[in-house]
């Protein structure tokens, strides 16, 4: 096994994963900015280097810091957590060249799933179903581009290849507008993104967000742990997931998983991962693939009975993957709620002091989060605070146990989003299941 380990992180998910270090027995170096000096897993985690001030592209991004950190700490690997470093290619590659194992795929594959238009085209050959559009980068050709769209169809929507954060997209509507888009999206593109390169697909007006968790070992295997509704999202950014996806039949669930699955043993996938679809009229069709540990992996331990860091750990230390897809069992619904320190009526983040917290608790209820009374919410990154997550039998009695800890949970001396968690759990489309990715902002007056 790994002897000691860099976690680059903050708040909940480092935390998560300095858990998994000691129940493995293995040391944590924790590194942090100088705003989470006070932060719990620094608290918690053997050793502490603080590597900068409180701007994340002075510490979590200082690539030179994280990697000085594990060279004077003696620690063997680093986890990326999600969001800063997470998917950043050069990282990973220099983190190995330092002689330290990233635990994470390898930096080739990062960089194909990184750029979209390469990724698409790696799933469409490994039988991925994918949405229908321009099987590549769109040519400065404008009658080559108009005759794209008539053969997809309108709306059509332009998407930067190397786009993120649900940045550098266009919807078009119809031919008149089509010039204009590619040319702004591509200037748009090539400030954000340093690459201008665009790709058309096929706008899909109502799908639902739906993704598949994968786990493979470096021994070419790999298996799908089903998979996650995440419709429920304000921004592209999602506040509410949940596993299984209400009304996904078995037999669909299992052959789009083995897709993925053997896109996977095709790209020699290693760790933990997610492919993202967009779901409607019973088709899936690929997005993106998340080369990274996500926010909502835990309704899928939940429902799965498996823990996800921990894989990420064994597969790291170069063990074999301990599950066949047969072993892999679905048990209950999960619901998770994203916790964000802001207001709820227009969304605007709400630092500072938590004078009180009070966790919910009882069965099958889980709380991922690394704020404690009279801890300090820094102005300074991401507003999530933390996660509630609960595991139930039925979807029904997971909505129930849900509102149930949403009553429970006391965050006092900040504004959170807790408030419009009650309400969206009492909300009968939601309760329905099935909504689609706008229902959140329709329902917010917002589109
Ligand atoms: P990012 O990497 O920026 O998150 P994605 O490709 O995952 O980009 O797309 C982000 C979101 O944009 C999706 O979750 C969906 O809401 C919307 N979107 C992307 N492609 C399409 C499409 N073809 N049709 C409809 N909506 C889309």
């Amino acid at each position: 096994m790994l002897s000691k380990i860099v976690i680059a992180n903050r708040g909940e998910i480092a935390l998560r994963i300095l858990r998994a270090c000691r129940e493995m027995g293995i040391k944590t170096v924790a590194v942090h900015s100088s705003a989470d000096r006070e932060i719990k897993h620094v608290r918690l985690a053997d050793e502490s280097v603080c590597i900068g001030p409180p701007p994340s592209t002075e510490s979590y991004l200082n690539i030179p810091a994280v990697i000085s950190a594990a060279e004077v700490t003696d620690a063997v690997a680093i986890h990326p957590g999600y969001g800063f470093l997470a998917e950043n290619a050069d990282f990973a590659e220099q983190v190995e060249k330092s002689g330290f194992t990233f635990i994470g795929p390898t930096p080739d594959t990062i960089r194909l799933m990184g750029d979209k238009v390469s990724a698409i085209a790696t799933m469409k050959k490994a039988g991925v179903p994918c949405v229908p559009g321009s099987d590549g980068v769109l040519e400065d050709n404008i009658e080559k581009n108009i005759k794209l769209a008539q053969e997809i169809g309108y709306p059509v929507i332009i998407k930067a290849s190397g786009g993120g954060g649900g940045r550098g997209m266009r919807v078009v509507r119809s031919e008149a507008a089509l010039h204009n888009a590619i040319a702004l999206t591509k200037s748009e593109a090539a400030a954000a993104f340093a690459n201008d390169q665009v790709y058309m697909e096929k706008y899909l007006e109502n799908p639902r967000h739906i993704e598949f968790q994968m786990l493979a070992d470096n021994d070419g295997n790999a298996i799908h742990l089903g998979e996650r509704d995440c419709s429920m999202q304000r921004r592209h950014q999602k506040m509410i997931e949940e596993a299984p996806a209400p009304g996904l039949s078995k037999t669909l669930r299992n052959k789009i998983g083995e897709r993925c699955a053997k896109a996977c043993r095709d790209i020699g996938y290693r760790g933990a991962g997610t492919f993202e679809f967009l779901y409607e009229n019973g088709e899936f069709y690929f997005i993106e693939m998340n080369t990274r540990l996500q926010v909502e992996h835990p309704v899928t331990e939940c429902i799965t009975s498996i823990d996800i860091v921990r894989e990420q750990l064994r597969i790291a230390a170069g063990e074999p993957l301990r599950y066949k897809q047969k072993d892999i069992r679905f048990q209950g619904h999960a619901i998770e709620c994203r916790l964000n320190a802001e207001d709820p009526d227009n969304f605007q983040p709400s630092p500072g002091l938590i004078s009180r917290f009070h966790a919910p608790g009882g069965p099958g209820v889980r709380v991922d989060t690394h704020i404690y009374s009279g801890y300090r919410v820094p102005p300074y990154y991401d507003s999530m605070i933390g996660k509630l997550i609960v595991h139930s039998d039925t979807r029904e009695s997971a909505m129930a146990r849900m509102r149930m800890a949403l009553d429970e949970i006391i965050v006092d001396g900040i504004k959170t989003n807790i408030p419009l968690h009650k309400t969206l759990l009492t909300d009968s489309t939601f309760q329905a299941g099935g909504i689609n990715i706008h229902y959140l902002e329709n329902k917010l007056g917002i589109s």
